[in-house]
């Protein structure tokens, strides 16, 4: 049951009925496509005329298609129903700490060519002329993708109405990434959270395989530690955006400096510098664990894969301490399922044992231990799909009435 608001309602006016039957059409399209008008009415259970209204208004409104899709073979060409992503693409940026990346998907998130990147600019004022640079060099030399809906920004740090606020692992306070932005390339621009953005990705997956009820959360470990959470397909942020800031929750308030500036919180114990800092026998505490060489995740764990026992006991701790994150974001979300992506995924199959040990101890039922947990690898680029799922999604969201 849900609450109506006295401060943000919006009225039912005729017609309100129509917009939710369309959005049900519409999301029904994109979960079954190619489906017919006939199999789109039987799934609905609406008499075919219905159907025609809401389908001719999605078409009038450049959402859907319909016909063969590609080629169009000899005989008869199948009618079906297809979301239209021929015409126009979403562009996807992401910036880490390290580097920045960008993509072109249709409006699906399907990629349409490959990933660019460079080196995350030291200067704000750079990073968005870098941004632009690149964009229009794309969009230029790429004619075939169509016109842009849109760009999605994904950044590490918490983001509150398109500014940054705060990234401990960037090091920026309170940056304007949408405004510049939108003013030199004349495109709508959304900016997120990546982790944020990547939950958002998973609940309008394609397919639509995540759990449409109930809390669920992503959680990516990398440079630092991020979770996204979506209640019932809507964002958990807050009040001030801070929702889901679980890795900065300490697990042990005399452990290693965190780059908040906090000790002990669970980024300090599972992020790559700590993995690598514990590998090495160093000093896990930031800024020093920043400063650790060439090392990376992935090459402990090929070492770990090459029977090197220091390697794989490093790799089982990492795992040990995220279990124990999981259980506090267990105990506080009561998750329907949690994806966790980043270095320490390509490792799963040998630190999941030592993960779950640490999840069933700390969690309070049984039912708790078990909660589902899955990986995204990174080659899947949750964090450019969630940037892409900015500018795509909320086409598909249902109509905001009462
Ligand atoms: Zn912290």
């Amino acid at each position: 049951m849900r609450r109506i608001s006295t401060t943000t309602f919006r009225i039912a006016r005729r017609g309100t009925s129509r917009e939710i039957n369309r959005q049900i059409a519409l999301n029904l399209i994109r979960t079954n496509q190619p489906i017919s008008r006939a199999e789109l009415a039987r799934v609905m259970g609406v008499r075919r005329g219905a159907i025609s209204l809401l389908v001719n208004e999605l078409i009038e409104a450049g959402l859907v298609f319909e016909g063969a899709k590609g080629e169009s073979k000899r005989g008869r060409k199948p009618m079906d129903l297809h979301i239209e992503t021929r015409r126009r693409c979403a562009l996807a940026v992401d910036i880490s700490a390290s580097r920045v990346l960008i993509l072109v998907t249709d409006l699906l998130g399907h990629p349409l060519m490959d990933v660019a990147a460079f080196a995350t600019p030291h200067q704000p004022q750079t990073l968005v002329r870098e941004i632009v640079t690149n964009v229009r060099k794309i969009l230029a030399s790429h004619p075939e993708v169509g016109a842009c809906a849109g760009i999605g920004v994904v950044v590490s740090g918490v983001v509150q109405d398109g500014r940054l606020e705060y990234s401990p692992t960037l090091g920026w306070r309170d940056v304007d990434l949408m405004k510049p932005l939108k003013a030199t390339t004349k495109l709508p621009v959304v900016v997120e959270n990546s982790v944020k953005a990547c939950i958002l990705a998973q609940v309008w997956t394609l397919r639509g395989d995540a759990p449409v009820d109930g809390p669920v959360a992503f959680v990516n470990v990398s440079d630092g530690v991020g979770v996204g959470i979506a209640v019932d397909g809507k964002l958990l942020r807050g009040v001030n955006s801070m929702a889901g800031e679980f890795g900065h929750v300490p697990l042990n308030m005399y452990g290693p400096r965190c780059s908040c500036g906090q000790k002990g919180c669970w980024e300090a114990y599972v992020s790559k510098r700590a993995t690598i800092a514990r590998y090495l026998g160093a000093d896990p505490s930031w800024p020093a664990s920043g400063e650790l060489g060439p090392l990376t995740v992935d090459e402990i764990i090929a070492r770990a894969r090459g029977g090197e026992s220091l390697a794989l006991e490093t790799l089982r701790e990492t795992g040990y301490y995220l279990g124990r994150g999981f259980a506090t974001l267990v105990k506080a979300i009561d998750p329907r399922r949690v994806y966790v992506s980043g270095e320490i995924t390509g490792a799963w199959d040998l630190i999941e044992p030592f993960v779950r040990e640490a999840l069933r101890e700390q969690a309070l039922t049984l039912h708790a231990g078990e909660t589902e947990i899955l990986t995204v690898p990174l080659d899947e680029h949750p964090r450019l799909r969630g940037a892409a799922a900015l500018v795509s999604s909320p086409a598909f969201a249902a109509p905001d009435v009462a």
